[in-house]
C-alpha cells in the first residue's frame, strides 16, 4: 500500500507543481492520475520515486517513509517500485529475455553474458511473465525487431520481474495506437489484479483511465480536484 501525505513540491524556479497532495491506494487498486499538461503529474510520478525531491510532506510505502531515506536505503527502497515507462526505455541490441531479467538488478545492464550470472528462479519467473504478456516465443528477439506494443509488453514484464510493491507508470500509451493502446492498459490492469498490486498510471487519455484503471486521482494546478470511481468522472474534472 502507498500512501501520499501533504505531499508539495515548490520547484527552484518559483513553479508550485504539487499543493498538499494527499491520498492513499490499497494493495491491488489501479490508479489512473489525470490532468492537462503541467498539472503535476510527471512531478508526482517523480516525487514518489524521489527522481524530484518533494519540498514538503511523507510518501509511505509500506511502513517505510521514502522521503527520509538516501544513500544505499533509498536505492533498496527503489527497487521495490516497478516502473513503466512511455518510450519503453528497452536496451535495444539486447534481446527480450535479457531486458526483462535487467529488471531483477533495478538498472539496465549492457554487458550480453550477464545471463549467465542469473539464478534458474529469475530465469524461470521471466519465462512465466513473458508467457502472460504474449511473449513466450519471442524471449530471444532482440528489443530493436519488436512492434512497440510488443515493446511495452517488455517493459512490464520488466517491470514485474523486479516483484514490486508498487508499479509506477508513465503514459504506457502515448506511442501506441488506440487498439494497442487499450490492449496495454488491460495487461497492466489484470497484472496488477493478479498480483494485488496497486499502481499510478499517469495518463493523458481519459476514455483509457475509465475504462481499465479502478479509481481515477485528477490533478490541476497541483492539487486534488477529483478523486473517484470512473465512472464518477464528469466533464469539468
Ligand atoms: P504534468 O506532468 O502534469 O504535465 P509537470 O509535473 O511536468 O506536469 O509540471 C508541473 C509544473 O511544474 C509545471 O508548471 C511545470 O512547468 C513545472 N515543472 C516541471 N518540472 C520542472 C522543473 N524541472 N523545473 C521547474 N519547473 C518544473
Ligand atoms: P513530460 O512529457 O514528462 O510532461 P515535459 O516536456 O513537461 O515532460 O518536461 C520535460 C523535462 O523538462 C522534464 O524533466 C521536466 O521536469 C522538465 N521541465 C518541465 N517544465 C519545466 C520548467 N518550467 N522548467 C524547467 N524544467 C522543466
Amino acid at each position: 500500500m502507498l500512501e501520499l501525505k501533504a505531499l508539495s513540491k515548490t520547484y527552484k524556479t518559483g513553479d508550485k507543481a504539487l499543493s498538499e497532495v494527499s491520498f492513499a491506494i490499497p494493495a491491488g487498486q489501479v490508479v489512473g492520475l489525470i490532468g492537462p499538461s503541467g498539472a503535476g503529474k510527471s512531478t508526482l510520478i517523480r516525487c514518489i520515486n524521489r527522481l524530484v525531491e518533494p519540498s514538503s510532506g511523507s510518501v509511505l510505502l509500506g511502513d517505510t517513509d521514502l522521503t527520509r531515506l538516501n544513500g544505499r536505503a533509498l536505492r533498496q527502497a527503489r527497487r521495490r517500485i516497478g516502473m513503466i515507462f512511455q518510450e519503453y526505455a528497452l536496451v535495444e541490441r539486447l534481446t527480450v529475455m535479457e531486458n526483462v531479467l535487467s529488471g531483477r538488478l533495478g538498472y539496465v545492464s549492457g554487458w550480453r553474458s550477464f545471463l549467465r550470472r542469473y539464478p534458474q528462479d529469475d530465469i524461470d519467473l521471466a519465462f512465466k511473465l513473458l508467457e502472460q504478456v504474449g511473449l513466450g516465443d519471442h524471449f530471444n528477439k532482440r528489443a530493436d525487431a519488436l512492434s512497440g506494443g510488443q515493446r511495452q509488453r517488455v517493459g512490464i514484464a520488466r517491470a514485474l520481474e523486479q516483484n514490486p510493491e508498487l508499479l509506477l507508470v508513465d503514459e504506457p500509451t502515448a506511442s501506441l495506437d488506440p487498439k494497442t493502446s487499450r490492449q496495454i492498459m488491460r495487461l497492466i490492469q489484470s497484472m496488477c489484479r493478479e498480483r494485488n498490486l496497486p499502481a499510478i498510471i499517469n495518463i493523458h487519455d481519459v476514455m483509457l483511465a475509465q475504462n481499465f484503471t479502478d479509481r481515477i486521482i485528477g490533478l490541476r494546478s497541483g492539487e486534488v480536484v477529483f478523486d473517484g470511481a470512473p465512472d464518477a468522472l464528469t466533464d469539468d474534472v
